[in-house]
């Protein structure tokens, strides 16, 4: 047995790495939907430079 989805809170802890389908419709493969730079983070997380986002994309609502 894999590791149980708990990414989001629908937590229905589908065994996405061993082809099961979560309730979001997704398999194990990750959508990423954006990848970037971003600026405007609180200091203690952004430091003075910036710090990075990843937006994550395919759920079914
Ligand atoms: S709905 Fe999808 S992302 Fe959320 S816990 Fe289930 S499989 Fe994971």
């Amino acid at each position: 047995m894999g590791k149980l989805c708990t990414l989001c809170p629908r937590n229905c802890a589908a065994d996405r790495a061993h082809g099961i389908v979560g309730v979001c419709g997704q398999t194990e493969e990750i959508k990423i939907a954006r990848a970037a730079l971003h600026a405007w983070e609180e200091p203690c997380i952004s430091g003075t430079k910036g710090s990075g986002t990843v937006f994550f994309s395919g759920c079914v609502p």
